[in-house]
């Protein structure tokens, strides 16, 4: 069904192609985060990924995959029957076939979302799909590249992620929430840094600071452990 061609690019962005999408995995799971967590899910995860976050747990996806078409990843996705979709990666929104297979899964009635990085632009995401944008903290390396522009593309059905390693990433969340009104856009998740973060500590200081915000956990680490295709 696939064939293998090149490599992707240094910067860890693929070919700029319309109709096929380099796949590193679709596999079938309980969705882990945001608002849909504990639903069977497929989850579609593109190759390939501008950024370098130092707590990244899926550097596998950096490199390799297969070429797919935007048929044989509806088929292969249609095949295992479920209601929700999540399209992950890597950085999605770098390969440009991205955006019409969101809207194809839509088109077929899939509860879609999108996992981004925030650094590149989402306004071209289907309004349909849930977005569930990441604001990179200190502690990732890469906060340099958060897209604050983004935050203007975002529907009150989205998600804002971010990844508390330490006191310092959660002060720097707490800040951004109050700058940019961040409950006011859409629900904003804090997620402790697996195995870096004790999630009952990140609690208590979102608690006793009040914060509108969700506390989540990746359930499929605590399901299964740190492991691909999970
Ligand atoms: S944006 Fe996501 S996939 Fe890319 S390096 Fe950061 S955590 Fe990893």
């Amino acid at each position: 069904m696939a064939e293998t061609l090149s490599e992707p690019r240094a910067n860890g962005a693929t070919e700029n192609l319309t109709d096929r999408l380099r796949i590193t995995e679709i596999f079938y799971s309980l969705q882990g985060e945001a608002d849909t967590v504990g639903w069977p899910t497929v989850f579609i995860r593109l190759t390939g990924c501008p950024l370098r976050c130092h707590y990244c747990d899926t550097a596998y996806a950096f490199q390799g995959g297969e070429w797919l078409s935007l048929s044989d990843i509806m088929a292969v996705t249609h095949a295992y029957g479920a209601r929700y979709v999540t399209v992950t990666g890597g950085e999605p929104l770098a390969q440009k076939a991205c955006l019409p297979l969101l809207q194809q899964l839509c088109d077929a009635g899939y509860r879609v979302s999108l996992e981004t990085s925030g650094a590149l632009d989402v306004a071209g995401v289907d309004p349909r799909v849930v977005k569930v944008m990441d604001l990179k903290t200190p502690s990732s390396g890469e906060s340099a590249r958060n897209r604050y522009a983004n935050l203007e593309a975002l529907n009150p059905h989205d998600q804002l992620k971010m990844v508390i390693c330490d006191r310092s990433d959660y002060d720097w969340a707490r800040q951004q929430i109050e700058q940019y009104r961040l409950p006011a856009i859409c629900d904003v998740l804090l997620s402790p840094g697996h195995g870096l973060l004790a999630p009952g500590e990140l609690a208590d200081w979102l608690l006793a600071d009040r914060l509108a915000v969700r506390l989540q956990v990746q359930l499929h680490k605590y399901l299964w452990g740190d492991v691909p295709g999970r």
